[in-house]
């Protein structure tokens, strides 16, 4: 059964798992053993751990080439600080050789078990297999309301909509990420690239899990932050509103003169309200003060894309010795 009239694949598979880590060392253990777990018995996948130790502050790195001496599937691409999430995974896609990548956390929220699935739909033609998360029940309430928020508004101002419940879990074909490393944006929104991208896709679901060990990297702010990204990245909607806003507004006062000037034939001239003047004035005030505040989010993203800084710096890549 097969809707997708892409190249199938048969045979043998080189798959690259990307794996972002920043303070990670009590995960590391757990993710290892489950990956070897779940492809020990798959003969027809090579694979290769390419972990991108994003500036962690604890052992983690130590760690890693401690396994990478008994594990020669791992490689390890050290970034020079903490650049976050969206350019780790930069940095593992530009150096995973795989015919098929698959990014993944490290602490087995995303389960290993669904890549096998995700491989099956990828034989049959696919080119993007994304796990899809069958529930959030996981996830905290204020994260979910929130999450569901940002996908509303951004669904509906962005050219391209993001699927809901859709991380960055998920199979890419050799020409998905070839084509992903060629975007030349150094602010990189990785959920809006890889749609933006395109190219023949479809899902597995999952439940995803709570975290194994460590903490969540993610606080209230930083998604706040995360999800204002995700919308100037792929919009210039807001820079739009002001348009239809300053127009409405002139509109209305247009008509509010109108007004004045009929009843002062009417009625002659008496001493208006300071409280609608001091409304009026304020409220505009405010008005203004958010489009300038819209225009220079745009403007300091233009700024910091004109500079060409690269998305992330290496300290040192360590490939394994056999
Ligand atoms: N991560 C990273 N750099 C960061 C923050 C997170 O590489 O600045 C990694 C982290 O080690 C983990 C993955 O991104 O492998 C997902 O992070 P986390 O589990 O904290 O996010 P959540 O699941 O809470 O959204
Ligand atoms: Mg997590």
């Amino acid at each position: 059964m097969t809707h997708s009239h892409g190249t199938q694949h048969a045979g043998p598979v080189t798959l690259s798992l990307v794996v972002p880590v920043f303070n990670e060392e009590d995960s590391l253990d757990g993710f290892l053993l489950r990956i070897r777990q779940v492809f020990e018995r798959e003969a027809q996948i090579s694979l290769e751990l390419v972990f991108v130790n994003d500036g962690s502050t604890d052992s983690t790195l130590e760690r890693l080439l401690h396994c990478q001496q008994s594990n020669s599937t791992i490689r390890i691409v050290d970034l020079s600080r903490n650049f976050g999430k969206e350019a780790a995974l930069s940095a593992g896609l530009q150096i995973a050789t795989g015919q098929i990548v698959v990014p993944i956390d490290v602490d087995l929220q995303d389960p290993p078990e669904v890549i096998l699935q995700m491989i099956e739909r990828w034989r049959e033609g696919y080119e993007v297999v994304l796990g899809h998360r069958i529930s959030r029940r996981n996830d905290s309430w204020a994260k979910q309301t929130s999450a569901s928020w940002f996908y509303r508004l951004h669904n509906k101002i962005a050219e391209q909509t993001l699927p809901e419940n859709v991380g960055d879990f998920r199979l890419m074909d050799r020409c998905v990420v070839d084509a992903l490393l060629t975007l030349p944006e150094s602010r990189r929104f990785m959920k809006g690239l890889f749609a933006w991208v395109g190219f023949r896709t479809t899902q597995v679901e999952y439940e995803r899990p709570e975290r194994a060990a460590g903490q969540s990297k993610f606080n209230g702010w930083r998604l706040w932050n995360f999800a204002l990204e995700g919308i100037t990245s792929f919009s210039t909607e807001p820079l739009r509103i002001w348009t239809y806003l300053g127009a409405l507004v002139s509109l209305v006062s247009f008509a509010f003169a109108m007004f004045i000037v009929v009843r002062t034939l009417i009625h002659g001239v008496d001493m208006p309200g300071y409280a609608s003047l001091m409304v009026a004035v304020t409220f505009l005030g405010g008005l203004q003060l958010i489009g300038i505040g819209v225009l220079g989010e745009y403007l300091g993203r233009t700024y910091i894309e004109a500079k060409r800084r690269p998305v992330f710096l290496v300290r040192r890549i360590y490939e394994s010795k056999d």
